[in-house]
């Protein structure tokens, strides 16, 4: 480009020198130095007049013929337009194979622009979420999809779980709603049909519900007798005896095992979550640490501090079932001699609950997976305190209703802590207030 360049400047002056020396013998030199100059300028102005007519009315076509700089600029141009044009094919045909497998897909799928308002949808779309072409375009989402819980979902922008609602034609029909965020501030929303999973899942619960339910009234009658038989112990031979202590133990177990079954498909079917009721954590802590200490028998140091005048909000059943079910394995997995800590304090914008001990800790690679039902670090252990396996899986549950989260944070040889965290909409400002009716 530079020796183009050097070539029509160099064209230039010689268009002058040629003005001034045809000028000079007539002495008017600076008249053919002003003709040079004119005939550049209409050169240039021919060659630009050529651009313009090609770029407007027939880009496609190839440039008109020019020599030096402007026939490499329209080389140039025509080049960059051409590939311009290939991109602009190849990306079509992308978005159209993109289109056109969205459509074929079983899952609904909606485009929304920055705004959350409507941009393109598939068929599947129509079909579950009762989209309509000629009407919903360029509408919010919000204004079409009305659930309380899918607005909330949006609202919040965090998208990392999904969330299961009936559709909005159907109520029959359970979709499940995943939003991806992408390019400028954009959003795709994804509804899959899992209906069928959804009555597997409740068929499941319905199914665990009942047996524990079945099995109460064998294990009650059972039970009773075993009691009589136990109170006759002294009358029975000495190998009788063993065994009716042996079942009383196992009719025991079993009856701890139906009655946190029966709880944890309650807390899983009862929709609940919406108890608001005033709890005051030093009460709900003390009643918990009485109970500890009566299963402690003074094997361990319980203590209870409370480090935020605060409240909280929620069914005080519930929190007190979870509350005692972490400081219960506190008592029976940190070892004797051990310090407990029951503490209600400040955590982030809402608070905690916490159970601390120094006992024995967990191994971190336990940890993920500790609140899944029956999963025990030590199997031997957890049957011989009585532990059903189903203790922490209650606790998340009763979490989860709460809109609180657990965090666990333990290290071998160094203690555990659980946290319950609650978020501030379950915090009540005064604990005074809160104590009140
Ligand atoms: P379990 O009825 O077996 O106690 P949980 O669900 O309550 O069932 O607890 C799961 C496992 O977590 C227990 O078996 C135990 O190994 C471990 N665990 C719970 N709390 C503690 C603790 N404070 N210290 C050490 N291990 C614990």
């Amino acid at each position: 480009m530079g020796r183009l360049w050097r070539r029509e400047v160099w064209r230039l002056t010689l268009l002058v020198g040629i003005g001034a020396l045809l000028g000079w013998p007539f002495s008017l030199t600076s008249v053919g130095v002003g003709a040079g100059l004119t005939f550049g300028l209409a050169y240039h102005l021919r060659n630009l007049h050529a651009m313009h007519d090609w770029l407007t009315h027939r880009p496609q076509q190839e440039p008109p013929t020019a020599s030096g700089l402007w026939g490499e600029l329209f080389d140039r141009l025509y080049r960059y337009q051409k590939g311009q044009r290939i991109t602009q094919r190849r990306l079509r045909s992308t978005l159209q194979r993109i289109q056109e497998s969205s459509e074929a897909m079983r899952d609904s799928v909606v485009m929304l622009d920055r705004h959350g308002d409507l941009e393109w949808w598939n068929s599947s779309a129509e079909r579950m979420l009762g989209l309509k072409p000629a009407l919903d375009r360029g509408q919010h989402i919000t204004n079409l999809l009305r659930d309380p819980r899918f607005v909330g979902y949006f609202n919040e922008r965090d998208y990392r779980e999904p969330l299961s609602l009936p559709s909005p034609i159907d109520e029959n029909m359970i979709l499940q709603f995943q939003i991806t965020l992408y390019g400028d501030d954009e959003r795709l929303v994804m509804a899959r049909d899992i209906t069928r999973l959804h009555r597997l899942e409740q068929m499941r619960r319905d199914f665990v519900a009942n047996v524990s339910h079945e099995l109460r009234t064998p294990l009650t009658v059972l039970t009773g007798y075993l009691e009589t038989y136990g109170d006759m112990a002294d009358m029975l031979p000495e190998r009788l005896g063993k065994g009716v202590a042996q079942m009383q133990n196992q009719t025991r177990r079993m009856q701890n095992l139906v009655n946190d079954l029966l709880l944890l498909s309650r807390l899983e079917n009862d929709q609940g979550g919406d108890d608001h009721t005033r709890l005051d954590p030093t009460t709900l802590l003390q009643t918990v640490k009485r109970d500890a200490q009566a299963l402690s028998g003074g094997r361990q140091q319980i203590e209870v501090s409370i480090d935020d005048p605060r409240g909280l909000k929620g069914s005080e059943k519930e929190i007190h079932s979870a509350i005692s079910n972490l400081a219960f394995n506190a008592v029976r997995y940190a070892g004797d001699g051990a310090r407990i800590q029951l503490r209600w304090r400040a955590y982030g914008d809402g608070a905690c609950l916490e159970v601390e001990d120094d006992g024995d800790g967990i191994d971190p690679m336990h940890l993920p997976r500790l609140t899944e039902r029956f999963y025990r670090v030590d199997k031997g252990r957890s049957t011989a305190t009585g532990g059903t396996g189903l203790g922490l899986a209650i606790v998340k549950h009763v979490l989860l209703r709460h809109d609180a989260r657990l965090d666990i944070d333990s290290h071998p040889g160094e203690g555990a802590t659980f946290r319950c965290i609650f978020p501030s909409s379950r915090v009540q400002e005064n604990r005074q207030t809160a104590a009140s009716p």
